[in-house]
């Protein structure tokens, strides 16, 4: 005690070095802790909107954020009693103690966010909840606190902009002054983006970075319209949608999942970017959810070099609130799992329904190790799931359980029966497993027929006599594929005695046995030639390796049907070594039985030299190449000419073969190349081929044009026929030559196409209005002027309803989507009252000031048409969606649809308006067809005197 007084005494004198940080310190602390990134600042106010019920959002950032974020979104906006403390720290609307954690349904939860911000950036808050008049923009301080306040003129919803980012973090913001950091800073909030686009499909979305608009992604109905609008159509025709349900624990997990033996290049990317885990719809990064996914997926392809790639897909595990935490990290980019094994499990399980057991020959020495190339357990009917797989025995939950259940469950199998293992065709018939809202995906994908289904399961009664031979299908059999999602539904562990099946046994068709012989059952067998001399009656043991030789080759059928065509399935290595193998020791033994051929064949592959083991590995890998040409081939209906692997491995690559194109068009159309901002960088070179070329000849092409037109020859100016003819196209860049009168010009075919679809849009397109929960009262004030109102109620009037109300028709107002409702009112009693019932939503921020300006052209006469009465915001609109839908026009235009559009601009566009809709002309001049000799040689002078 003296000893510890003494202590205390020498350190009193020097007065406590420990002092309570000043509270400006603090916040600055934690809030830098909290925002990290610009990418964090966005993430967190996209949520914000998100939880705001918003289903359009416009992100608009300058200087990669550092200089400006602005998010706008149309959600519920904030009340005008909250807005004092919107941005204290520690505020929120979204729980009110720890428990609700348990219930949690949105992103946000701390109210740390907008406080956070504040602290080391300006910002602003604009806001207007759907009961106010007019919205209002709150500045606010350091602290949160609003410090000023004004009317402002947006529309529903909440704006928050964010000025000066990391203004007070010297070293953070140095951080940002590397070119290249900003560049991966941005491409995060890209990824960002689409993961929210696809977990939201509802959600519309738009990113501008400097003024230029970088990424948009439109509404979509479904999770698969969400994909399309995302990755495009080129990868999602790689993709199957995966289900799987089940209830003890209750866990469902559901996404799409690349085909299985989907080409590599196509469903894997380099860094994880397009691997979309969702927990509860929030988008996560957890690292074992991602191995079990990257290892079951690359061991599909054990002949690639490089399996360091990742798989492009999106899996959404649904778990109840209460069974996660998400308040792990500040990002919430991690959650805690209280059931993680049981996650894991049932994701093997659904893994492995859909690529099947791997074959541990087919494995690379490093994956051998893992836990996922156990030996296969010894196949009986009634093995317990995943034996040998520590991770399923350890946590009790068996694998793929597909335990008899309650008949009158539709998910579920009749009593006393079990599904058969099955590749044969059964759809319609079978007693189909799919949950109603697989069944749902499957209808909503137009391209679901070209799907391939891995395990779908039929009821079929154990213990019911089951022909072995009866669905013999031979190799070449596409009508033994099937086609839709993967289902499983799994309820748990087995009642005891009820079947229970494994599902490594289940993918490899070997869990049920034929009740008399103990033979495991086949629905479909690979019909042999070698095999029949053997017999195809053996020991149960001998059938379970005639599966066993299937498996090596990492693929459930011989055969893929690509667009109704089959295609040969890539053999791996082994599978090839196999094929020669097994003859061989048929030879040396003739009446070996199909276990002791097998046996030969392994043994065979184990001792083989490294040599002739790169032999065959190979001879795998070009086997994969010509399996993707002919899947090209045949996905391109076979009319086409072979395109070489290394063409087709870059087509693979590129999915928006159209962008990529019409860039390459642009720049061939733009007058002055444009600058480089980065001079340093020597131009990209690109290939070049010389072209012969010779005036003489193309005078004789364009006398040949004008004969085949039976037009009289180009005299001069005044024989020219008036519209452009095509002339040729200038491979590879699809931009045409044209020939307007004597002048040869270059056209664009995509700027026509996209302009007449502009003017389609505008002509005829109709907003979908969505009603309104509480229609707008239209009066003299809101509109500006009685003369408004008047020349509302002097439109046209559709069947007056039963409350007296009727709904104006005229199409200007219907087309731009305001459903406007009329009261009309007498000249003794109340005047007309108007009021605003639907609104597009489509267009952010479509209001009253648009009908104003659809009014003032009324009322100007120069509204008459449709057309002419768009307000600026739905023709801006309508321009992005003419531009969405241009880019998915075929990269490569045929001669007869160019032909085609350019008849129609003629008749279609007036010679002013030929250009496209941003400006940019259709036709770029080239030159002066010479009408005579004496001009053509003037026009070679300047070559010939060089
Ligand atoms: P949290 O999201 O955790 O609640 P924030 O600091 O991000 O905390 O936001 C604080 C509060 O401000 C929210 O709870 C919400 O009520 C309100 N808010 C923020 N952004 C929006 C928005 N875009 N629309 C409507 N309300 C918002
Ligand atoms: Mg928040």
């Amino acid at each position: 005690m003296h000893l510890i007084k003494n202590r205390l005494d020498a350190w009193c004198p020097i007065s406590s070095s420990m002092k309570p940080l000043p509270p400006d310190t603090v916040r600055l602390l934690s809030s830098a802790q909290v925002i990290t990134s610009v990418g964090n600042v966005v993430k967190e106010l996209l949520e914000n909107s998100v939880d705001a019920g918003a289903t359009s959002l416009d992100i608009k950032m300058e200087n990669y954020g550092l200089d400006r974020i602005e998010v706008r979104d149309n959600g519920l906006g904030i009340q005008a009693c909250d807005t004092v403390v919107m941005a204290v720290r520690h505020y929120t609307s979204k729980i009110s103690c720890h428990d609700d954690l348990e219930r949690l349904d949105t992103y946000g939860f701390r109210g740390e966010a907008l406080g956070s911000i504040c602290a080391v950036a300006e910002v602003s808050i604009t806001t207007k909840t759907v009961g106010e008049d007019i919205s209002t923009q709150y500045s606010l301080d350091v602290t949160g606190k609003v410090v000023s306040q004004k009317p402002s003129h947006l529309g529903q919803g909440t704006t928050v902009t964010v000025l000066k980012l990391f203004k007070n973090l010297p070293v953070r913001r140095q951080y940002y002054t590397n070119a290249k950091k900003c560049k991966e800073e941005l491409k995060k909030v890209q990824d960002l983006l689409m993961a929210y686009a696809i977990v939201k499909p509802d959600l519309r979305l738009t990113l501008a970075h400097n003024k230029v608009v970088m990424w948009q992604k439109t509404r979509a109905a479904d999770l698969r319209g969400a994909l399309l609008a995302t990755l495009g159509s080129g990868v999602v025709a790689h993709l199957l949608p995966c289900q799987h349900l089940q209830e003890q624990p209750q866990i469902s997990l559901d996404g799409f999942f690349p085909k299985p033996g989907a080409d590599y290049l196509s469903t894997s990317s380099s860094s994880h970017d397009k691997t979309f885990i969702f927990i509860n719809n929030r988008p996560v990064q957890q690292k074992d959810i991602m191995k079990l996914l990257r290892q079951s997926y690359t061991a599909q392809y054990p002949s690639e070099s490089n399996r360091n790639r990742y798989p492009v897909l999106v899996l959404q595990i649904t778990l109840p609130p209460s069974s996660i935490d998400v308040n792990l990290t500040p990002d919430k980019t991690q959650v805690l799992l209280h059931n993680k094994e049981a996650v894991l499990v049932a994701l093997e399980a659904l893994l492995v329904s859909l690529y099947g057991f791997r074959s541990p020959n087919d494995a690379t020495p490093a994956e051998r190790d893992s836990t996922y190339n156990q030996p296969p357990s010894p196949p009986q009917a009634d093995t317990s799931p995943a034996e040998g797989n520590p991770r399923t025995s350890e946590s009790g939950v068996k694998g793929l359980s597909l335990d008899a259940g309650d008949e009158e469950d539709p998910k579920t199998i009749p009593e006393g029966r079990v599904p058969a293992p099955s590749t044969g065709n059964l759809r319609g018939d079978g007693t189909s497993l799919d949950h109603p809202t697989t069944t749902n995906s499957s209808s909503s994908s137009s391209s679901i027929a070209e799907d391939w289904i891995i395990n779908h399961i039929s009821g079929g009664l154990l213990g019911e006599p089951h022909d072995d031979n009866a669905t013999l299908s031979g190799p070449g059999d596409a009508q033994g594929e099937l086609f839709g999602p993967v289902a499983v539904v799994s309820r748990g562990s087995a009642a005891d005695g009820r079947p229970t099946l494994s599902a490594e046994s289940w993918s490899r068709g070997v869990a049920l046995t034929h009740p008399a012989s103990g033979a495991p059952l086949q629905p479909v067998q690979i019909h042999r030639s070698g095999d029949a001399a053997s017999g195809p009656q053996g020991s149960p043991g001998k059938k379970l390796l005639l599966n066993a030789v299937t498996e090596n080759r990492a693929s459930l059928t011989a055969y893929d049907l690509i667009s109704n065509r089959t295609a040969r399935a890539p053999l791996s290595a082994a599978a090839m070594h196999e094929k020669e193998a097994r003859a061989e020791v048929l030879r040396e033994r003739p009446a070996a039985s199909l276990q002791e051929v097998s046996d030969g064949v392994q043994e065979r592959w184990k001792n083989l030299r490294e040599e002739e083991r790169t032999k065959y590995e190979e001879k795998a890998k070009k086997h994969l190449v010509h399996h993707g040409q002919r899947t090209i081939l045949a996905a391109a209906g076979g009319g086409r000419e072979a395109e070489s692997p290394s063409t087709s491995r870059q087509q693979g690559l590129k999915r928006k073969a159209p962008l990529a194109n019409q860039q390459l068009l642009d720049q061939l159309f733009s007058p002055q190349p444009q600058k480089k901002k980065t001079p340093a960088k020597p131009p990209d070179v690109k290939p070049s081929r010389p072209l012969p070329f010779s005036v003489a000849g193309l005078r004789q092409g364009l006398r040949r044009l004008w004969s085949q037109s039976s037009a009289p020859p180009p005299s001069g100016p005044a024989n020219a026929p008036p519209g452009p003819r095509l002339v040729n196209r200038l491979a590879p860049a699809s931009a045409w030559v044209v020939l307007c009168g004597r002048e040869l010009m270059l056209l664009n075919p995509f700027r026509v196409e996209e302009a007449l679809l502009f003017k389609r849009l505008l002509e005829n397109n109709i907003l979908a209005a969505v009603a309104l929960q509480n229609p707008i009262q239209l009066t003299d004030g809101l509109l500006g002027g009685s003369e408004y109102t008047q020349a509302l109620c002097n439109m046209a009037q559709g069947i007056p309803e039963l409350h007296g109300g009727v709904i104006l028709s005229d199409p200007r107002l219907l087309a731009n989507g305001f459903k406007i409702r009329l009261f009309p009112g007498s000249p003794s009693a109340a005047p007309s009252r108007l009021e605003v019932t639907a609104l597009a939503d489509c267009v952010p921020f479509l209001g009253v000031e648009d009908l104003r300006e659809i009014l003032t052209g009324v009322l100007r006469r120069t509204a008459a048409t449709v057309q002419d009465s768009r307000p600026l915001k739905v023709r801006n609109y309508l321009q992005g969606e003419a531009v969405r839908l241009a880019r998915q026009l075929p990269s490569n235009m045929t001669r007869q649809e160019v032909e085609e559009s350019l008849s129609r601009m003629t008749q279609l566009l007036r010679e002013d308006s030929r250009t496209c809709i941003h400006g940019r002309p259709f036709l770029h001049q080239l030159s002066v067809v010479p009408g005579s000799e004496h001009e053509a040689k003037s026009l070679l002078l300047p070559i010939e005197e060089l």
